[in-house]
């Protein structure tokens, strides 16, 4: 019974190492199936998730990039002088200087006062110095407003500045267009009337702006004239202004009427009228800069 009992007892532990060697390789099997799995499924899934990710947003972007391409192109039609800089300078100021400066570079014996004080209102008195500031800071919102970054020459009427200190800060600020503001006066002929666009004569100092400041002055002066609706006073070549002769950037100087004629007087110290002169300005200024 005992071997009887041993016979069993081996032929079960045959089967048990049998059984054993079978799980054994079944283990095995699984482990490499199973090592072989993860290699492949990481490497498939980012592949599958990046393509499906980009699937999106590739499809996205270019909706998103029209997008921003038709806010950029409304701004710049809402702000066609966006990257545009312009000088404005509004003509002399209330502080007279009779200190002699030279009119051209270089110049010794051509010389100018340094502020030989503007024209005056015939009735009122009033002085050009306040009509240009008032109508530069007008002009100023206004470019402002069609997204120019607007450097003045001054903001105040207490300044003392040459005419070749006012060219220094259009050219310091690299100005595309260097505009002044001035008014005329005639006390020898009251009736003189008129919008005058003056442009720098080609000479030595002025030949580098003379074609594009007079090609900015063509376009401009006859827009301005007949949004006011003013007499045209037309437009003059100047060789004589340190203005014009030290700036070296193009250059435009509106003479906006006689404060010596009564009548046009009337006109430079009404506010609305001030405010169609900048407004008639600045849109020769955008029609001129952004063609
Ligand atoms: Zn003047």
């Amino acid at each position: 019974m005992s071997v009887g009992g041993r016979r069993p007892t081996r032929a079960v532990l045959c089967a048990i190492w049998a059984a054993l060697a079978v799980l054994a390789a079944l283990i095995v099997a699984l482990a490499l199936s199973v090592r072989a799995t993860p290699p492949s499924a990481p490497a498939g899934a980012p592949v599958a998730s990046s393509d499906s990710t980009s699937g999106p947003r590739s499809s996205l972007a270019p909706s998103a990039g029209s997008s921003s391409r038709d806010e950029l192109s409304s701004a710049a039609d809402d702000l066609p002088l966006r990257g545009v800089t312009v000088c404005l300078d509004p003509g002399h100021g209330s502080i007279p200087d009779l200190d002699l400066t030279p009119k051209y570079p270089g110049a010794t014996d051509v010389m100018q006062y340094v502020e030989p004080g503007g024209a005056q209102g015939a009735l009122t008195g009033t002085p050009e110095y306040e009509v240009t500031l008032d109508v530069a800071l007008r002009l100023r919102d206004l470019l402002e407003g069609l997204g120019a970054d607007v450097v003045m020459t001054r903001t105040t009427d207490d300044v003392v500045l040459s005419s070749e200190q006012r060219a220094e800060v259009a050219n310091e600020c690299g100005a595309d267009l260097f505009i002044r503001l001035h008014c005329d006066g005639d006390d020898d002929d009251p009736s003189r009337s008129g919008f005058s666009t003056l442009v720098p004569a080609d000479t030595e100092w002025t030949h580098d702006i003379q074609a594009r400041s007079l090609e900015v002055a063509r376009v401009m002066h006859p827009m301005i004239v007949s949004e006011l609706g003013c007499a045209d006073g037309g437009i003059v070549e100047r060789s004589d202004l340190a203005g014009f002769n030290f700036c070296d950037v193009p250059s435009v100087l509106f003479e906006m009427g006689f404060l010596s004629n009564p009548e046009e007087e009337a006109r430079l110290c009404d506010e609305s009228y001030r405010q169609a002169l900048a407004q008639a300005i600045a849109d020769a200024t955008a029609a001129c800069l952004t063609a």
